[in-house]
């Protein structure tokens, strides 16, 4: 009790995440994106990224076709 260590941060730190914050589901699955490692929860079609042993939300990535964006010019 009370009883603190690096390596027990390190292994929450790396620890896969238990559930999904928003639907709880307990379903989480890695897939590698753009972020890096991230969980996609098939419950809620969530993805997540994990840091420090807390789940959170992932940026969606960018669509294949972007839309041009107006750009102001002087
Ligand atoms: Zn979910």
């Amino acid at each position: 009790m009370g009883h603190h260590s690096i390596d027990l941060d390190l292994d929450a730190a790396l620890a896969p995440p238990h559930a999904c914050p928003a639907c709880r589901s307990s379903d989480l699955r890695p897939v590698c994106g753009e972020q890096g490692l991230v969980f996609l929860c098939p419950g809620c079609r969530r993805t997540w990224v994990s840091e420090l042993g807390a789940l959170l939300p992932a940026e969606q990535p960018e669509p294949v076709v972007a839309m041009p964006r107006p750009r102001s010019s002087p």
